[in-house]
């Protein structure tokens, strides 16, 4: 499969109107970090950008990364890694799946990634060093990628959309999965702008998981603690049950938004923190500001979604 290079300078920043963001003074702007690429998923890429170039110059033999059967972020090393002439092995939740399990795991081994399938007790080592170093023994100079892309120079490369957006915008509004995104957009803010994070798990602890990534950047702890307290707004009652979860309220939202703005949203992630930022602004906490949407991507994972959205939503007709 011929591929494409990501184009960064694809990611817009579109404004949408309607009557409701005028009625509450809100300027809404959609930064399209979803164009960048139809496979490597809008932040994916930015997250793998910096950590590619670090493996050259280090001269390493390949990418070893981990993901659930339907992560996007294994897609995306996959494609990444194919277009850089870069071996990639995807360690994947779950020994009872195999290659062809799902498109998902079909794509990745399409697009050349050694798929090694391991248990779900074997996968929670993901994070352990012991862990990686029994795997590099096993595929030396490796270099290893945690699951998400959540490392240091995955924060740098979502650092530069916060760079990309209007210095005028008041508030970006992102969808929160590991955090490695809003880390790396929340350093790179101006000192009048704040971010609203809307995690996508049920349960899950935004400051202090983003605490724990920032922490990895070298910047003085009590800036952090600053920048957590002062400039972050965690929206984490949009979890429509937790990860993954979805129901009729979102499929109506995510159908009426594509109506309303001719956008599509991902049911995991962008659909959620969209159906946050409306409600807030139904709510008058959000008003009279200026505001940027990240539209993290996601939309090539979406696609066993289709059955509740209606035939194909996620495979036609383009998104924007
Ligand atoms: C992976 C993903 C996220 C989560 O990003 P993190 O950096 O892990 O917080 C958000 N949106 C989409 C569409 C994703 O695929």
């Amino acid at each position: 499969m011929p591929l494409t290079h990501p184009n960064t300078q694809s990611s817009i920043l579109q404004e949408l109107h309607s009557n409701f963001l005028q009625e509450h003074g809100v300027q809404l702007y959609v930064k399209r970090d979803d164009l960048i690429h139809p496979i490597i998923s809008g932040n994916k890429w930015r997250k793998l950008k910096y950590n590619i170039l670090n493996l050259k110059e280090q001269k390493k033999e390949g990418i070893l990364t981990f993901g659930g059967a339907f992560s996007n972020h294994l897609v995306a090393t996959a494609a990444a890694c194919q277009l850089n002439e870069v071996p990639a092995i995807g360690i994947v939740r779950g020994d009872e799946l195999n290659a062809s399990s799902n498109d998902t795991l079909k794509l990745c081994a399409e697009l050349g990634m050694q798929l090694i399938f391991v248990s779900r007790e074997e996968y929670a080592l993901r994070n352990m060093r012991e862990y990686h170093e029994e795997l590099i023994v096993e595929h030396p100079n490796y270099m290893v990628v945690p699951e998400g892309g959540a490392n240091y120079m995955g924060m740098i490369g979502c650092q530069e959309i916060a760079k990309e957006l209007d210095q005028a915008v008041d508030l970006v509004v992102v969808a929160q999965g590991t955090s490695t995104t809003s880390c790396g957009v929340l350093i790179g803010l101006n000192e009048h702008q704040k971010l609203a994070v809307v995690p996508a798990l049920k349960g899950y602890d935004s400051r202090s998981e983003m605490k724990q990534l920032l922490g990895r950047t070298g910047i003085d702890s009590e800036y952090i603690e600053e920048m957590l307290k002062n400039k972050t707004l965690v929206w984490d009652d949009y979890h429509f049950g937790g990860y993954a979860k979805v129901d009729d309220e979102l499929v109506a939202f995510i159908q009426d938004f594509y109506r309303d703005y001719h956008l599509k949203l991902d049911p995991v992630y962008t659909a959620k923190a969209m159906y946050a930022l409306f409600d807030k602004i139904k709510k008058g906490e959000v008003e009279n500001q200026k505001v940027a949407f990240i539209h993290t991507g996601g939309l090539q994972g979406a696609k066993s979604y289709e059955d509740k959205l209606g035939v194909e939503f996620y495979t036609t007709t383009s998104n924007g």
